[in-house]
């Protein structure tokens, strides 16, 4: 436990549940930068699930009965106690992440951001009266909170995906059990830790770390669970809707993205390669908003392709939490045989290098930041996410080319195009098949706006005040007799 941490207490290495720090750290969790290990934390499988479901079962009733003023004071709390920690924050998500420390105190900004934000939403729950049509009865709807949820988070956020979930959940009276993402699992106790401090009950946030499998089967199949929120692959989001589907619990999905990025030739090109730097590289494009496919027309393309390898050779490569490093290791070996596959596979089928395209002589899971032109639709490049540090671009010609490309996918997360026209910006905007749209910017994540996928990226919004609603359920009283 090398980590020099100005509050040494928050690194745990034991599972939260019902106030108590409990079981024996069996599984390593290392840092993906060195392969050593921070520290170790509890394998727990069904058993101990359902033991937090119950402890989130019992406490239900109190939190549920406070007044959302009362629960607000307390997220308030807990919204400042993770930012005055935000530098050992920091440091635990970059050590088991890799992420570089100013991304990762970026992140417990963002993290931190939706326990304030749903601190107040959970005051605005509004019901509704309706005119009746009936002159005996009057007709009103009051929304609550649907019980206890679950959260299933994944690695490449470690605080950010639990804060999206836990701050509406909690906010609306429900009350949560979390499986965090074994690669790290340590950002996950922190805030819980600090969740304790700040004088959330006992038994209303409780973490459960251990065998994903056992963990979610409890989790997805057990009926006092009302609602999951996950986040994290496609293929595991249909198993988990699957699973849920025997109790019919009600689901929230983030996915996996495509994000296809578009760049017209009446953009401006320096904010573009911009925006395409900071969406693409980001977390070594671990996101699930990451561009995936770069779309830019023929007569911008040299322009760009040149601008965009000149900048992205610029990244610094190396350990997250050393000074000036701008691009950190990818998670783990699978990761990084991923990306050589889709690099080797674009290569095979007529793509060229402009940059990078191999392991970092750093050695470790660190990859070369990347930029691959003349791509096709036949690459893998072009159908699934790459998940790393490699810029695909196609060229294209017309405006419905464009779209046509862009929008045949599976996915339909996030997608982003650069352009000054006016109307080709409505036109592009309402076209494309996703449920995010980023124009003229590579950044689009915050805590005021609706998160969230259509087609297979997703069901669902984080977020916004529509974040909230997904933990309320709407119940109507007709009242007769007037
Ligand atoms: P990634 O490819 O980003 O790791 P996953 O979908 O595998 O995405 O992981 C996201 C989260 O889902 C993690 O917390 C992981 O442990 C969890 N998970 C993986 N498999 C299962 C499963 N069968 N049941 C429940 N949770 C799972």
């Amino acid at each position: 436990m090398g980590l020099s941490l100005r509050d040494p207490s928050l690194l745990k290495d034991q599972c939260f549940i019902g106030g108590t720090w409990i079981g024996v750290p069996e599984v390593d969790v290392t840092d993906p930068a060195s392969g050593e290990k921070i520290a170790a934390v509890p394998n727990f499988a069904a058993r101990e699930t359902r033991q937090a479901i119950e402890t989130a079962d019992r406490a239900l009733p109190e939190w549920r009965s406070r007044t959302a003023a009362q629960r607000s004071a307390i997220l308030r709390r807990w919204f400042e106690a993770i930012v005055d920690a935000t530098e050992d924050l920091a440091l635990i998500l970059s050590s088991e992440q890799g992420k570089p420390i100013a991304e990762a105190r970026s992140e417990i900004t963002y993290a931190a951001s939706f326990i304030e934000w749903f601190a107040e939403e959970g005051k605005r729950t509004y019901g509704e009266v309706i005119p009746s049509p009936r002159a005996d009865a009057r007709i009103v709807v009051i929304q609550q909170p649907i019980g206890v949820t679950a959260a299933i988070t994944p690695w490449n956020f470690p605080a950010a995906m639990i804060t999206r979930k836990a701050g509406p959940a909690l906010a609306a009276g429900c009350t949560m059990v979390l499986k965090p993402a074994m690669q790290t699992p340590l950002t996950a106790l922190a805030l819980a830790a600090l969740a304790q401090r700040s004088g959330i009950p006992d038994g209303v946030f409780n973490v459960v770390t251990g065998r994903a499998r056992d963990i979610g089967g409890e989790l997805t199949s057990n009926p006092t669970v009302r609602k999951i929120s996950f986040t994290g692959s496609t293929e595991v989001g249909r198993l988990l809707l699957q699973q849920g589907a025997a109790t019919v619990k009600k689901m929230s999905m983030e996915l996996g993205g495509n994000a296809p990025f578009i760049v017209f030739d009446d953009a401006d090109i320096d904010a573009a390669v911009e925006g395409a730097m900071l969406s693409k590289y980001r977390n070594s494009g671990q996101t699930c908003v990451c561009v995936n496919r770069i779309y830019v027309q023929r007569s911008v393309l040299d322009e760009f392709v040149a601008k965009l390898a000149k900048a992205a050779a610029g990244l610094r490569v190396g350990r997250g939490t050393d000074a000036g490093v701008t691009q950190g290791p990818l998670i783990d070996a699978a990761a990084v045989s991923k990306v050589e596959e889709h690099v080797a596979d674009a290569l095979a089928k007529g793509a060229k290098l402009a940059l990078g395209g191999k392991r970092h002589t750093l050695g470790g899971t660190f990859f070369e930041p990347t930029v691959l032109v003349d791509c096709s639709a036949d690459m893998l490049v072009a159908h699934e996410e790459t998940f790393g540090p490699v810029a695909s671009i196609f060229a294209f010609d017309e405006e419905e080319e464009a779209l046509r490309l862009a929008n045949a996918s599976e996915f339909g997360l996030a997608g982003y195009f650069y352009s000054r026209d006016i109307g080709r910006v409505w036109r592009v905007a309402e076209a494309l098949e996703c449920g995010m749209v980023g124009i003229n910017t590579g950044l689009i994540s915050n805590e005021v706006s609706p998160f969230g996928g259509i087609k297979q990226s997703g069901i669902g919004r984080e977020g916004a005040s529509h974040g909230i609603s997904e933990y309320l359920e709407v119940k109507y009283l007709c009242m007769a007799g007037v």
